[in-house]
């Protein structure tokens, strides 16, 4: 019998290069574990050891297969490791970088992933040896879930990575770091750390602050008020619960280390938000119309970049 042909042409051999002996993260949660199993998936990568502070964690990360060795000693995971990604809430920091710095490896990478990047370079990089180098990250992907129980391996796949190095940091490491999270499926942009702090307080703080404070609004509502926003609550406010169910930890720290840029994000937003009230109180429904027509085509250019 002939050989029926095969709609689909042979996936083509993928090469893998070990990019790194063994990676150790210092938290392994969402944003650890999808690393994690993104960097096995590609192949990049000997061994992963995970320092996190509770035995479950621990363990469902040695379950789920996603480290090799779990541990709660900071200088035990470290040490031979030749890339270590910091993966805990940004406020932890100063204090990881204090407790690993003695124990790294000579010419070892540092990274992380922490939501906010100017405070996060000012409390890792005066702690770390000369001879490590420190490539600052910040995947632009997540959800609302935490721990190494929601981490996914696509989790990168085509969003931003923002990379902010200081301005000695080697050419070399930086390189090797962008190389890492393009093989993980993301795409790779360079920033100043303050200059990716406003932006992101606009495209994520604000939003995530307008959301707990909705939510925490109908909280506050009354007895049988209270109970008919959750029965019968409507697309707009479920996509907002869905976002201030997000870790209360993570993102205390978030607004805690992106003070500035977030408070000057909110004055505008304020502004803006009182001339939507006049406009209301005036019944001016052609300027309403024009405002939502505008909102409109940032929505469209968001999915034409494929970043819906
Ligand atoms: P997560 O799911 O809550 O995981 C945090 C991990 O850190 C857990 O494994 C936790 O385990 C461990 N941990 C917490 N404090 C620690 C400490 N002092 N020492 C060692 N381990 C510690 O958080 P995530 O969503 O992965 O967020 C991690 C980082 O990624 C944050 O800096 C956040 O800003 C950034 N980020 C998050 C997102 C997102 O959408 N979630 C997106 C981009 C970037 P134990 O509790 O057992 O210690």
């Amino acid at each position: 019998m002939p050989k029926k042909a095969s709609a689909k042409k042979p996936a083509a051999k993928e090469s893998k290069t070990v990019l790194f002996e063994r990676v150790a993260f210092i938290g392994i949660g969402l944003i650890g574990a999808s690393m994690a199993l993104a960097m096995r998936r590609a192949g990049l990568v000997r061994s992963i050891v995970a320092v996190a502070r509770r035995p479950k964690t621990r363990k469902t990360a040695l379950d789920l297969k996603i480290v090799d060795e779990a541990t709660k000693d900071y200088a035990k995971a470290v040490v031979g490791a030749d890339l270590v990604v910091i993966a805990t809430p940004v406020g932890t920091n100063s204090a990881i970088a204090k407790a690993i710095a003695a124990h790294l490896k000579p010419g070892a990478i540092v990274t992380d992933v922490g939501s906010v990047k100017q405070a996060v370079v000012d409390a890792i990089a005066p702690h770390l040896p000369k001879n490590v180098h420190f490539v600052p990250g910040h995947p632009i992907a997540g959800t609302e879930h935490s721990g190494p129980e929601a981490g996914f391996a696509e989790l990168f796949d085509n969003r931003w990575t923002i990379l902010t190095p200081p301005p000695r940091t080697s050419a070399k490491a930086t390189a090797k770091i962008e190389e890492m999270w393009t093989k993980i499926g993301a795409k790779v942009a360079r920033m100043e750390p303050a200059h990716h702090d406003m932006v992101l307080a606009i495209t994520s703080h604000l939003p995530h602050l307008i959301a707990y404070t909705i939510v925490g609004t109908a909280t506050d509502l009354g007895g049988d008020l209270k109970q008919e926003v959750i029965k019968y609550s409507a697309s707009g406010f479920r996509d907002f619960t869905r976002i201030a169910a997000s870790d209360p930890v993570m993102w205390r720290d978030i607004f805690l280390n992106n003070r500035e840029a977030v408070l000057e994000i909110l004055q505008r937003f304020t502004e803006d938000l009182t001339a939507m009230q006049r406009v209301i109180r005036k019944g001016d429904g052609q300027a309403l119309e024009d405002s939502f027509t505008r909102t409109r085509a940032i929505r469209r250019g968001i999915i034409e970049a494929k970043q819906a």
